[in-house]
């Protein structure tokens, strides 16, 4: 046995995913290198169900499905946060689900979220809950314009988001987040986005990759480039941040944390934005970039098998093929030094993530 309460996982044990998309996938094909087998447990169809070996198409509430595919797996995991409390806790009594559901259920709601995060002395945008149209103009008046109301659940990639400015109408914000619990939350004016993507292991072992920089088109991720342009400290505060929300989720596998640079009276600071309970988009780099990919070291945690380096190989850029992007798969595939990554999705549909590119320049190259 381990520290984790159960004993860990030998090549050719099946790992259970809760999800079929690309971070399944890529999950997959990584657990796959280490001899390991996945059991893709969703509802719709995906690319991950393309490189498992075994697939469970049912609702995330069927608790017949369910129970079978328990009996089949070591161990359970996600690769989206969205996973139904009841699914992540009926799957945890009867057997190993990492992340944790407290984990999962801490990230599924902003106002839990940002409160835990704060209780832990660490900064987010300053928020206040709203429940209607009465509390959204009450929190205006607190927080001041701009400010951006934001669903308490099931938003990404900018959706279920209103920014309201000077003069804004807010029945109509009220109205366009689909008048569901929300945060109203102040405008942070960052210079940079970042993120930390790391592992944490059963044992507590923590190890961070190099800190991110994010650009975001239409609110989607579109280019990650590591080590991120910040002062050696800022990249250090920004490990601390994340595994002192690690820790005290007793976290493990492999979280992200979304952060705001600012600049506040010349100095850098760092301001909390969100956190991914999973392998994710501005990790993607590690594949191909780092000794351990984010997915081996998420399939390492949750197996209760030692981390691996997360060291850097040079500088890293890593651009999502969104849409129509993808159609220039010859000519990247052409390019020498282009490593990409197609993920089998068979329409390409404004906004949707179809592949990424990511390039590794070793440092002698550059300057
Ligand atoms: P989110 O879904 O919370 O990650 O927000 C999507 C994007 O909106 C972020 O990546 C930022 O670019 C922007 N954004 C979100 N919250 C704030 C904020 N409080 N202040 C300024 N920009 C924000």
């Amino acid at each position: 046995m381990t520290a984790g309460g159960m004993s860990r996982l030998s090549p050719g044990d099946t790992i259970g995913v809760l999800g079929s998309g690309q971070l399944g996938r890529m999950l997959a094909i990584a657990a796959a290198r280490l001899g390991l087998k996945t059991h893709i447990y969703c509802p719709e169809s995906g690319p991950a169900l393309d490189v498992s070996v075994a697939r469970t198409r049912a609702a995330y509430d069927d608790d017949v499905a369910l129970s079978a595919f328990a009996a089949s797996v070591k161990v359970v995991t996600y690769e989206f946060e969205n996973v139904p409390a009841h699914t992540a806790e009926f799957l945890a009594a009867r057997l190993p689900v990492h992340p944790n559901p407290f984990a999962l259920e801490t990230a599924q709601d902003r106002l839990v979220e940002k409160t835990f995060i704060n209780g832990l002395g660490i900064a987010t945008a300053p928020f206040v809950a709203v429940d209607n149209v009465a509390d959204l103009r009450e929190a205006l008046a607190r927080l001041g314009q701009p400010a951006i109301l934001k669903t308490r659940r099931m938003g990404y990639d900018g959706k279920g988001q209103a920014m309201i400015r000077a003069g804004g109408d807010l029945a109509a914000a009220w109205v366009a987040i689909g008048a569901r619990p929300a945060i109203l939350e102040g405008f942070v004016p960052f210079v940079r986005e970042v993120s930390v993507v790391a592992a944490r292991g059963r044992d507590g072992a923590f190890a961070a990759f190099d800190l991110n920089e994010n650009e975001h088109a239409n609110h989607i991720l579109s280019v990650t480039r590591a080590p991120a342009n910040v002062a050696p400290d800022t990249a250090r505060q920004a490990v601390e941040i994340a595994k002192k929300i690690a820790d005290a989720l007793d976290y493990v596998g492999v979280i992200a944390v979304e952060l705001f640079l600012v600049i506040e009276n010349g100095a850098e600071k760092l301001v909390v934005n969100e956190i991914a309970p999973r392998v994710h988009n501005s990790g993607h780099w590690t594949i191909d970039g780092a000794d351990t990919s984010q997915f081996e070291q998420h399939v390492r945690a949750v197996c209760g098998w030692p981390l691996g380096s997360p060291k850097i190989r040079g500088l890293v850029e890593m651009r999502n093929l969104i849409g129509d992007d993808v159609h220039d798969w010859p000519k990247l595939l052409a390019e020498p030094g282009a490593y990409v990554h197609l993920y089998g999705k068979h329409e390409a549909r404004p906004g949707r993530k179809m592949g990424h590119v990511t390039r590794v320049a070793m440092p002698k190259t550059r300057g």
